[in-house]
């Protein structure tokens, strides 16, 4: 199944819903940075709760979603806009493996406590920044606490990664649904027993439902219109000319040393884990470069 996001509301303009299959983008990642398979399910569920959360932004704006705990998984940082595309990292993307009391992939231990914080960069505006302490290490019900404090909009995220044995990604996928300002009693309580009634979005995804699908479940018997489809994708914006700068940012002396240590001169990406390798023959030509730009 092709990966993609789902935005609705429902015809009586009382909840707002997204939903999204993100089994190939998690895949990705996963391939990325060789993930053992609780940092996967950790940068999946990210990755996808950046997606939902880029995608109530405007267009041409994104945001930065950072789950900074003391857990063995260090930050996990995902970005994503508008358009659908997305990147992320975790700091230790090789964690022991282990398991809850459930015999699921124990998220929540690798993240510890901590905070959850969104940032959205906006063309026009300084960026704006909001957190909240994380509540689970889980990272739905986190993000879940983020909308509902730090937004004022009670909101209900799910996010799921399915890990096969072989550490490839079997399903991923999240919805995110909030109440509008006009939401009457009745649906509060349709929703609440229709959220109950919800098996893990990952299964969902894995026994073959569709987004749209998911939103049906999860509005029932209110009617609903899309306002949005889009692809999603694991995009990235670094580039070898990019790198190129930031070497030259390093300043001469750092740049010399490092030549002089190792022959030649590395970016690695965080987000994406591409490195770009600059050979001695090219630092030279910057050195030159940088040379004559001071005399
Ligand atoms: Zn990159």
């Amino acid at each position: 199944m092709e990966d993609y996001l789902v935005r609705a509301m429902t015809t009586n303009k009382e909840l707002r819903i997204l939903a999204a299959s993100s089994t190939n983008v998690v895949a990705e990642a996963q391939q990325k940075h060789q993930t053992t398979p609780v940092a996967t399910a950790a940068l999946g569920r990210t990755i996808t709760g950046a997606l939902l959360t880029g995608s109530l932004v405007k267009s041409g704006d994104e945001v930065v979603l950072k789950i900074d705990g003391d857990g063995p998984a260090g930050k996990i940082i995902a970005d994503a806009n508008q358009k659908g595309e997305v990147r992320g990292y975790i700091q230790n993307p090789q964690l022991d493996f282990y398991k809850n009391s459930q015999g699921k992939l124990d998220v929540a231990r690798a993240v510890g406590k901590g905070q959850l914080s969104i940032t959205k960069i906006m063309s026009l505006k300084e960026p704006y920044t909001g957190s909240v302490p994380l509540i689970s290490g889980e990272i739905g019900e986190d993000l879940t606490y983020y909308f509902t404090a730090s937004e004022q909009v009670p909101s209900a995220v799910g996010l799921g990664v399915l890990v096969d044995t072989d550490l490839s990604v079997k399903s991923a996928g999240g919805f995110l649904i909030q109440l509008l300002p006009d939401a009457s009693e009745e649906t509060i309580t349709l929703l609440e027993k229709n959220l109950a009634k919800l098996n893990s979005v990952s299964a969902l995804i894995e026994d073959g439902l569709s987004p749209e699908e998911i939103i049906e479940l999860l509005v029932g018997e209110l009617d609903y219109r899309v306002m949005a489809r889009k692809e999603i994708k694991f995009k990235c914006r670094c580039s070898r000319e990019r790198s190129y700068t930031l070497v030259a940012g390093l300043g001469k002396q750092e740049i010399e040393e490092t030549l002089a240590a190792e022959g030649k001169i590395e970016v690695r990406c965080h987000f994406c884990n591409e490195s770009y390798v600059f050979s001695g023959q090219e630092i030279k030509k910057l050195l030159a470069e940088l040379d004559e730009q001071e005399n």
